[in-house]
């Protein structure tokens, strides 16, 4: 078979086999997939040799760029040793280091308040990560003496992850709705999503009028609630939602005063995505439950970590007979391979000054939503750190967004990778997300590419 004809093979394979996620598979059958072969930096590169700029760093994982040498050996050098023992009942070697890593790394960027994060619970992607804090905080009360936290509280526009218990605390009609019934109980506080203000105010004139809401709810129902979930100081999925500075604060005194625990999620945001190495440290929070997932390997094998405090921690302890075990594992928790990759990630963070390098092109793609800002269906292009999102609009004035079912926004994105940029949007919303070691001039020349898809499609 040549070639050609190979890639075509692969082309009719994907199509009779593959049910792909978050996609209309009825749409997909009739377009032409992208089948990535290889990458390096922060390029992928499809079976015909098309090379394009990954710019959402294939979903928000990738860090250090593909095929870094550094985690490539370090993953080989653990194959040669052993890939997978299961951590129900044994450990492994790099489990070990890089959970005190991670401790160690936490407790470097986060000031320590009242407490500190000192555990960590292993699992293998942010949907799971998620599972396991919701279920540790509910499980936390129990043990505690103190019944009837049975819900949670949580945004809207919130993203957790697509298992039933992160959906249940998701706030993402579009994809959530349709499961409502299977779902349990949770609060819902308004998105901290300045450009649409669901109580029609502005920051700073409203004086955090949407914590006073959440604050409403939780002086109301704190005996019902285990604790509030947050994405903090981005709300990803629900379309870079940046909170304004003081919000994630507020959430986290208001935890405090009405006795509910605070859950972090940190899957998006974690290992410098926000310019530091988590969100948190942005307002000088410790939350009491961190979830990180996605960019914890620097995007090559799933692994999650779900840290908590030895507060949490010690209310588990107990005699066998007294069940206060926490039940919760899953067959490829704390993969060693996944954690020498993680191992690694962490090193290369320290050698190669990852985030010190971030600084300057966090300032170029701050610059170019300035000036991205000015067009006439942009409504509003913003960023925290080295995550933005272009909000597209048919009506600049007013807001009017575009309909969702006119997919403005894959218009854009089409038309970008068209031109060797592979970016996904969210709704009428343009991501723009690449690894953190992408070059200024790549950036650059991404950036130019969405501004001219932009122009070009709007
Ligand atoms: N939480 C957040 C904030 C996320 O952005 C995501 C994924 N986009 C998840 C949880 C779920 O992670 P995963 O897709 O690995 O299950």
């Amino acid at each position: 078979m040549g070639m050609l004809d190979e890639n075509r093979h692969l082309e009719e394979l994907d199509k009779k086999y593959i049910w792909h996620p978050f996609t209309q598979m009825k749409e997909w059958l009739d377009e032409k997939p992208i089948i990535i072969s290889e990458g390096r930096d922060c390029f992928i590169k499809d079976i015909y040799g098309k090379w394009y700029l990954d710019g959402v760093s294939s979903i928000w994982v990738n860090i250090h760029g593909h095929r870094k040498k550094e985690i490539d050996n370090a993953i080989k050098e653990q194959i040669d040793k052993i890939s997978h023992s299961t951590l129900l009942g044994l450990s492994n070697i790099p489990v070990i280091k890089l959970a005190e890593r991670l401790i160690a790394l936490i407790n470097s960027s986060l000031v320590t308040r009242h407490s500190s994060l000192s555990k960590v619970f292993y699992s293998d992607n942010g949907s799971t990560s998620v599972e396991v804090a919701l279920k540790m905080a509910f499980q936390y009360w129990k043990h505690k003496g103190i019944d009837g936290k049975h819900s949670f509280l949580s945004l809207r526009n919130a993203y957790h992850g697509d298992t039933i218990g992160a959906v249940s605390v998701g706030g993402i009609e579009i994809f959530h709705k349709v499961f409502s019934p299977l779902l349990f109980k949770s609060y819902n506080a308004p998105s901290p999503y300045c450009y649409r203000c669901e109580i029609k105010l502005s920051y700073p004139d409203c004086k955090f009028a949407c914590l006073k809401k959440m604050e409403d709810i939780l002086r109301e129902n704190s005996s019902e609630i285990a604790a509030v979930i947050i994405e903090p100081l981005v709300q990803a999925a629900g379309g870079i939602i940046v909170s304004p500075a003081g919000y994630l604060k507020g959430v986290r005194d208001l935890c405090t005063k009405y006795n509910v625990l605070m859950i972090a999620d940190e899957i998006a945001t974690g290992f410098g995505r926000t310019g530091k190495m988590f969100a948190c440290e942005h307002e000088n929070i410790i939350p009491d439950i961190m979830c990180l997932s996605k960019g914890i390997t620097g995007g090559y094998l799933p692994l999650a970590v779900t840290v908590t405090t030895e507060e949490v921690y010690n209310a588990f302890l107990g005699e066998f007979r007294e069940l206060k075990t926490f039940f919760h594992g899953h067959s490829y928790t704390g993969n060693p391979l996944a954690c020498a990759a993680a191992c690694a990630c962490l090193d290369i963070f320290e050698k190669d000054e990852t985030l010190k390098k971030l600084q300057s092109k966090i300032e170029v793609l701050e610059n170019w939503c300035n000036e991205v800002s000015s067009l006439s269906h942009v409504g509003e292009a913003r960023n925290k750190g080295f995550m933005a999102g272009i909000e597209l609009v048919r009506d600049k004035q007013t807001k009017e967004p575009y309909a969702w079912e006119e997919k403005m926004g894959w218009k854009v994105a089409y038309h970008a990778r068209d031109n060797g940029v592979f970016i996904r949007p969210l709704g009428n919303i343009i991501v723009i997300m690449p690894p953190l070691t992408i070059s200024k001039e790549n950036l650059k020349q991404m950036l130019k590419v969405i501004n001219d898809s932009i122009i070009a499609v709007t």
